[in-house]
């Protein structure tokens, strides 16, 4: 007969497992950012079947120091610069507590009253705290609601545009080839993948050309391919811009894109994964210009604003479309409520039925930072960004790779891709800092992202202090080798 853990047992343990969290963030900055293990070193360390008695809680934490924790990449360390920042906080952490204490399943308004209000009210909140579209918030045509992710909330945008782009026959005929999606050369994989999931297939998905200088979509490209595609008999049905692309943070002209959307009836969606949270701060907002014209629109404030990973909030303008693309409503999900058309059923706002209580790490984070809280971490980031760049600036060794308007600064060494790729591998090496690159103009360029919560000036001043001394000797060691072809293979 299985033993459940009862109240008083959980209170102990609970204690014991939060105490070791805060244990955890306590010692970060002594571990190294990313483990040098081989694969299978985890996979070596664990039984081959699980036990066939229960074990104590104390065991498993045990095994968490033991075995688990010198294999997780640290996310949360001062010296994680990887991709775009994954940060959490205390308030998130407890939130999401309290949500899996409650377990409860909020597909329905019915299933969850107040996960839904709560949910619906904290993005009105945010409607109004980013200066967002009115037409986005829940009192007017449209509504927001926290999808799992930006890509799930990419794939429902490109849903709702089928559904309107066929008048509706999407739904059931579901789509034939003839549907394109646009992205710049720079828009994030999820949009690819997205038109595959829906049905279009990657060549579906046009990529429209960058300017060299800001890395942002042109807006006469964009409209040469959807004249080209309309010539062809082929049928526009959305445009994904970005706002923060993921390699450089480029800021695509929606005043632009919108209006060329706007003349030809095609779908807006607006990927601000990592760089929406800037519009909380109102001298961040003219990265917003033209967000009026978005029929949706989402970011993650799971990357930049304190809260937990999953937490990606999307609005759309028109949650009517939405609604009528995605619903299906089954006999044993009939309830008055949902009758009465009065509450919103957030099913239908997703792919998946089930949903966590997501909207409580939302509204613990905004409750205790409050708003100036929240601009206060967020400036921190860019500060650091540009305390970051100017040292690289003052280098001639280096070059900036494209402007850096928020927290991530691209760059690279003059000498070549093989000598900054040997910079990268090098600086990461050290276990203090952690990096990440891209291609940027076709040239390899690294990446430093700010955004962790405990990162401060000391923090990026170690990386640029590992990369200047990694760079003089990988510089060395092309000058003694005769040339940069040699500069991957520096001398120890
Ligand atoms: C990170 C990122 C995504 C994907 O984010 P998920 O929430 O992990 O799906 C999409 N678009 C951009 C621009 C991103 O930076």
């Amino acid at each position: 007969m299985a033993e459940h853990m009862d109240p008083e047992e959980f209170r102990r343990a609970g204690y014991a497992v939060v105490d070791w969290v805060a244990d955890y963030w306590r010692t970060l900055d002594q571990r190294p950012v990313v483990p040098r293990d081989p694969p299978g070193t985890v996979t070596a360390a664990l039984p081959a079947t699980p036990p066939a008695h229960g074990e104590p809680v104390a065991a498993m934490l045990a095994d968490l120091d033991e075995i688990i924790v010198p294999r997780v990449t640290h996310w949360q360390h001062p010296g994680f610069f990887g991709y775009f920042p994954a940060n959490t906080s205390g308030p998130s952490v407890l939130a999401d507590l309290v949500s899996s204490g409650l377990g409860a399943q909020g597909m329905l308004w019915a299933t969850n009253p107040a996960g839904t209000e709560l949910e619906t009210v904290v993005l009105d909140w945010l409607v109004e705290l980013m200066d967002l579209p009115a037409r986005f918030r829940s009192t007017g045509a449209g509504g927001g609601v926290i999808q799992d992710s930006a890509s799930s909330a990419t794939l429902v945008a490109t849903l709702a545009a089928l559904h309107r782009a066929s008048g509706g026959r999407w739904r059931e005929a579901g789509v034939d080839r003839r549907y394109r999606a646009y992205t710049s050369t720079h828009g994030h994989s999820s949009i690819e993948k997205a038109a595959r999931i829906a049905g279009l297939g990657g060549q579906g998905v046009r990529t429209i050309e960058v300017d060299p200088e800001t890395q942002a979509m042109r807006p006469a490209a964009l409209r040469a391919a959807i004249e080209a595609d309309l010539a062809n008999g082929e049928v526009p049905a959305i445009v994904v811009a970005t706002i923060g692309t993921t390699s450089t943070t480029a800021v695509d002209p929606l005043p632009e894109i919108g209006v060329i959307c706007a003349e030809y009836g095609i779908w807006l969606h607006v990927d601000a994964a990592y760089a929406g949270a800037a519009a909380v701060c109102p001298e961040l907002r003219w990265s917003h210009a033209g967000v009026e014209h978005a029929d949706s629109y989402c970011f993650d404030p799971h990357k930049w604003l304190l809260t937990g990973f999953d937490c990606d909030a999307f609005w759309v303008a028109d949650r009517g479309e939405l609604i009528e693309a995605l619903t299906v409503m089954p006999e044993f999900l009939r309830n008055a409520a949902s009758e009465s058309g009065a509450v919103i059923d957030y099913r239908d706002w997703q792919v998946p039925l089930g949903r966590r209580f997501r909207a409580l790490k939302l509204w613990f984070v905004l409750r205790w930072y409050g708003v100036e809280g929240l601009r206060a971490h967020l400036r921190s980031g860019i500060a650091l960004a540009d305390r970051f760049a100017a040292r690289v600036r003052a280098d001639d060794r280096f070059a900036l790779a494209a402007p850096h308007p928020f927290s991530l600064v691209t760059f690279r060494l003059r000498a070549g891709d093989e000598a900054s790729a040997a910079l990268l591998a090098r600086v990461n090496d050290s276990g203090q800092v952690h990096l990440t690159h891209t291609r940027v103009n076709g040239r390899y360029t690294l990446r430093l992202a700010v955004g962790a919560p405990l990162t401060g000036p000391e923090h990026v001043d170690r990386a640029w202090d590992l990369l200047s001394a990694a760079a003089t000797d990988i510089l060395a060691g092309v000058t003694s080798t005769g040339g940069s072809a040699r500069a991957n293979t520096p001398p120890g």
